[in-house]
């Protein structure tokens, strides 16, 4: 499965998103730079083992990204860091290298003055994103990421039992304190509280 058209990108990412909107746009373009400037033809199919993508928010655009990339949460390829920023970085495994890639606050001015005819906002950047050259939509920075074994996808840990809740924990996000194995919830980074 080789790199598909932008428009056959949408139908899936439509499929995949429930509806069609800039941010699919944006993240399929974005996705799609990533893995042509890492130079993966089939980032989903052959390829799929070489890419982890790191993403920075969890907006419309983050849906988009694995329907390029192929890489999902629950493949364990899709990296989730809450910065609250447009971006995302393509990591390219088996090379070593890696690109992230930030949205240009300026594109939403240029879809403005692209279509100032359009005037639905979200129509408006769509169509201009679809045709913005990738200069004008994204400014990239190469970077090196260190990714742990025990992030990456078909890691086998041990399963150690949190020595408090009883909980078993994988890919060794387990805490020593004092002595003892923790869960992080049990550690103190519980987001929720019995009730
Ligand atoms: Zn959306
Ligand atoms: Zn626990």
């Amino acid at each position: 499965m080789p790199l598909k058209s932008l428009e056959e990108y949408e139908k899936l990412a439509k499929q995949a998103h429930g509806h069609l909107c800039a941010g699919q746009i944006l993240g399929l373009r974005m996705a799609l730079y990533g893995v042509r400037l890492l130079a993966l033809d089939d980032p989903a199919g052959t390829d799929r083992k070489r890419l982890v993508t790191f993403v920075e928010i969890d907006r419309c655009m983050t849906d988009a990204i694995p329907v390029v990339t192929g890489c999902r949460l629950g493949k364990r390829a899709l990296k989730f860091r809450d910065f609250g920023k447009v971006a995302a970085t393509f990591c390219d495994l088996r090379e070593g290298r890696a690109v992230r890639i930030l949205a240009r606050e300026s594109a939403r001015g240029r879809a403005r003055e692209l279509f100032p005819e359009i005037a639905n906002r979200n129509q408006q950047q769509m169509c201009a994103y679809r045709q913005m050259p990738d200069g004008e939509l994204f400014e990239i920075q190469w970077v090196r990421v260190d990714v742990p074994p025990e992030d990456l996808p078909g890691y086998r840990s041990e399963r150690p039992v949190c020595a408090q809740c009883g909980e078993p924990v994988s890919f060794r996000r387990e805490v020593l304190r004092e002595g003892r194995t923790l869960c992080r919830a049990c550690a103190g980074e519980r987001y929720y509280t019995p009730v």
